[in-house]
């Protein structure tokens, strides 16, 4: 392969996947590089398919709330349907000293434009009778949303090939060549690509690609882990809940750090989505355990557990399989990247997505292919700069 392109994409996953649609869309001869055999082999491939708008704060929800937008039309833009539902959400508690917080959550999420509410417990069983007792507190909002995180990568790829992007699958990036403090070419062990922007969309192994260039990206694998469960009748209100101790486990590192509770140490919280066949996926865990992606029991059990904590007729519904995947997560900060670098010219990083990749896809993409095509974006990104840890590099 020797070959010319406007710009190298990194990953096949959601986010690289993304920014070749986008930026195909913008005109720009696009080349994806993924060095597994078929798309969607990372974290795009082991996740939930959802984007729950009232587990974030700014500066991530305003990205969020765009990418919405933005996915309200994704399947008839491209052409290809990624079962995307409005399903709106529920963060509920079983906990009484959480609610003074819960409260103040969903004030906060007000003021940032979430029509969230606040909703007691015997109200939230009258909508969905299948809720514990023990559930006391809820926020209620209606912008959240489910889809099938296969369609999506997989749709993405196929508007962006339309668009005439080109994929190369089985093909590894190994080396970026640099002149004069600007890139000039991609090394693949396929051959080569001349190209000015390189798109840096490896996911959790970003930081392999950052030191072809003697970057360090502080990114890290958080593998999480998920049980999908068999079809059952769909809940009749809220088919998207979660625990809001995924609160903790998801965004705050010190309390989880000082935690004495081996659920929330193994970064057990729930989150629970039911697709429309009427199967739930029940998750999810979060901890660091290198490049490792495989289930383990003792995290599977406290899933379940907590699962039938807030919906127990749970109890007696089969396990079909389970999954884990390793989300690309910013150690420094828990943020995502979405920056061009000073040094070399054309290096541009999109990772660090964590929890959130499906969530901001099409808001990354078309970020970055605003950053590459017009050097500006729609929307400011400065809190997701590389300049940031510039103390690091
Ligand atoms: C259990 C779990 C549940 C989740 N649930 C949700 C959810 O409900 N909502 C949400 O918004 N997010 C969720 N996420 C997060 C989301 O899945 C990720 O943030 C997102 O998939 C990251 O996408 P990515 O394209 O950056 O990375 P990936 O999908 O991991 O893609 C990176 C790709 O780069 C390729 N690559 C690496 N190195 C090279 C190289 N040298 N050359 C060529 N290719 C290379 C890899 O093979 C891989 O395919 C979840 C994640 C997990 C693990």
């Amino acid at each position: 392969m020797n070959k010319i392109a406007e710009a190298v994409v990194i990953g096949g996953g959601v986010i690289g996947c993304s920014i070749a649609y986008y930026l195909a869309k913008k005109g720009a001869k696009v080349i994806v590089i993924e060095k597994k055999e078929g798309l969607c082999f990372g974290a795009s491939g082991a996740n939930q398919g959802g984007s729950f708008v009232s587990l974030f704060k700014s500066p991530v929800l305003e990205l969020v709330q765009e990418s919405l937008k933005l996915y309200k039309d994704l399947s008839e833009e491209i052409g290809y349907d990624i079962e995307y539902q409005n399903t709106g959400s529920l963060l509920c508690s079983i906990k009484e000293e959480q609610y003074p917080d819960m409260e103040k959550h969903a004030q906060n999420l007000r003021r940032s434009g979430v029509n969230a509410r606040l909703i007691e417990g015997n109200e939230m069983r009258e909508l969905e009778p299948g809720l514990a007792a023990d559930v006391i507190v809820g926020i209620e909002e209606r912008e959240s949303s489910l889809l099938n995180p296969f369609k999506l990568n997989y749709g993405l790829a196929h508007a962006a090939r339309k668009l005439g992007a080109e994929f190369f699958l089985s093909t590894e990036v190994k080396k970026i060549e640099i002149n004069k403090g600007a890139i000039t070419s991609v090394v693949t062990d396929r051959g080569k690509i001349k190209t000015n922007f390189v798109v840096n969309a490896a996911g959790a192994w970003s930081p392999e690609i950052g030191e072809m260039l003697g970057l360090t990206i502080p990114v890290k694998p958080r593998r999480g882990q998920v049980i999908v469960t068999e079809p059952v009748p769909l809940n009749k209100r809220w088919r998207y809940i979660c625990d809001a101790d995924y609160l903790t486990t998801a965004f705050d590192a010190e309390a989880v750090k000082k935690s004495k509770d081996p659920r929330i140490k193994l970064g057990v919280a729930g989150g629970y989505a039911q697709e429309n066949t009427g199967n739930w996926t029940i998750g999810t865990s979060r901890d660091f355990a290198g490049y490792n992606n495989q289930i383990t029991m003792p995290t599977v059990k406290y899933l379940a557990k907590r699962a039938i904590k807030f919906m127990p007729k749970l109890k007696d519904v089969n396990c079909i399989r389970m999954f884990a995947g390793l989300r690309p997560f910013c150690y420094v900060d828990g943020l995502p990247i979405l920056s061009e670098v000073d040094n070399p010219a054309g290096f541009v990083i999109a990772t660090g997505h964590a929890g959130e990749g499906i969530t901001l896809a099409p808001i990354t993409g078309k970020l970055i292919s605003e950053l590459i095509t017009e050097n500006r974006t729609s929307i400011p990104i400065d809190a997701f700069s590389f300049s940031r840890f510039k103390n690091m590099n």
